[in-house]
């Protein structure tokens, strides 16, 4: 896949170099399940030390294939880590573009060399893939905002020192939230983080409240109404590398799988040698390279074309994330009770990935961004 015309050089090592880092830094504490948050932040230290959060902190254009790459790396060992790595990414990229300079500056270079770990909040109890009916307010006092409200499943919630939180500023005649982005110190009074969530998987997440909290108006990223665009371009930007995260654990998967089929043996032969296990193997295959080329695919667009490249995007988290559910499976499957072991390898695939199907916007929504796409492109609307 690497020597694809997708990448340049400087991909090819990135890739081979970070592989090797997860091999080393990573691997060792991939199937930990105590303290996730002493371990994410672990992970983010050293993910800084060796440079790679640059690949998520853009100060300028974020190199696409380059995050792509790091995730799949990163989800091939452990999905903590590709999560420490990640969240430092989406919780600046709106910062990034449209946050006043100074604030800009302060955050972006602490989230690049670890000092402070971000987060992206824009889930609320009753606002999920309806985001615009998100609840949460922040109303114009003076020279500050205040901001009143609960978000939940915040990646991060209780050990990200900032938020990038999406309030309303305003509703509009359909009673659909206009919505303004602000950057939120964790120590901001008025800020709680009010549940820790335990899920299926280790992962660092929880439902943080506002009280009357009041951040500075030059706090506020982009303007006043910019916010709904911003987290649809964030979530717009990262969405196929949802889909190279798939791809690490799927190809986790398949390489466990072959392992075990190669070694154990049932009725006198390999179960490798047995065709209904070749059959699976060679379906997971197939998938995972289509998952990989549609993954590299949207990220080469958007690496060199102009626009959001919306649709591309969402086939490519669609049917990665979906294809690295059904190989994981089979993994499972071929490893017999040997697979639901507590602690085996392919039994944590199992867990982990669940959720990419669901965050970033479910399988279903990107069904709707897929065919919401195609109807403007019929219509010469796109493109
Ligand atoms: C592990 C994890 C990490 C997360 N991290 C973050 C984070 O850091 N920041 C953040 O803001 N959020 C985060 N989320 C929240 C995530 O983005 C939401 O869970 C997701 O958008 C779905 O919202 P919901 O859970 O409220 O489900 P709902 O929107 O209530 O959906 C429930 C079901 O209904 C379906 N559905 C909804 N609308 C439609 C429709 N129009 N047509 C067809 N089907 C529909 C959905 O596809 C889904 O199957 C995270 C979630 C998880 C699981």
């Amino acid at each position: 896949m690497i020597e694809l015309p997708f990448f340049t050089p400087e991909h090819r090592n990135l890739a081979q170099s970070v592989a090797q880092f997860a091999a080393r830094e990573i691997e060792p504490h991939a199937g930990v399940e105590e303290d996730v948050e002493g371990l994410a932040r672990h992970f983010v230290k050293v993910l800084a030390g060796a440079g790679l959060l640059n690949y998520a902190v853009a100060a300028s254009k974020l190199d696409t294939r380059a995050l792509c790459l790091v995730r799949e790396e990163l989800s091939y060992s452990s999905s903590l880590a590709d999560l420490a790595f990640v969240m430092q990414g989406l919780g600046t990229f709106a910062i990034a573009r449209a946050a006043p300079d100074h604030v800009r500056e302060f955050w972006l270079a602490r989230a690049a060399n670890g000092k402070a770990i971000a987060a992206f909040a824009l889930t609320e109890p009753d606002a999920g893939s309806d985001v615009a009916a998100i609840k949460t307010t922040a109303r114009r006092d003076g020279e500050t905002y205040v901001i009143d409200g609960r978000k939940r499943f915040i990646s991060n919630a209780g050990i990200a020192d900032f938020y990038t939180v999406f309030a309303r500023t305003g509703t509009r005649e359909d009673g659909r939230a206009t919505l303004s982005a602000f950057v939120v110190s964790s120590k901001m009074q008025g800020f709680s983080v009010v549940e820790r969530t335990s899920l299926i998987a280790p992962h660092p997440i929880g439902e943080i409240a506002f009280n009357e909290c009041r951040v500075p108006a030059e706090d506020m990223v982009g303007n006043e109404g910019d916010g709904f665009r911003m987290a649809m371009e964030t979530l717009d930007t990262f969405r196929a590398s949802v889909g190279a995260a798939a791809c690490g654990m799927a190809r986790r998967a398949l390489d466990e799988a072959l392992s075990y089929a190669s070694t154990r043996k049932q009725f006198g032969r390999l179960l490798a040698e047995h065709q209904l296990v070749q059959e699976k193997l060679a379906d997971m295959v197939t998938e995972l390279d289509a998952a990989r080329l549609l993954v590299y695919r949207a990220a080469y667009a958007r690496d060199t074309s102009e626009g959001r490249l919306t649709r591309e995007a969402s086939e490519a988290k669609l049917f990665a994330t979906e294809a690295a559910g059904r190989i994981i499976d089979s993994a499972v499957q071929i490893h017999g009770g040997a697979g639901l072991v507590r602690g085996s390898v392919v039994e944590r695939l199992y867990r982990d990935v669940r959720a990419l199907r669901i965050y970033e916007g479910t399988s279903e929504i990107q069904k709707l961004v897929i065919a919401g796409q195609l109807m403007k492109e019929i219509r010469g609307l796109d493109r």
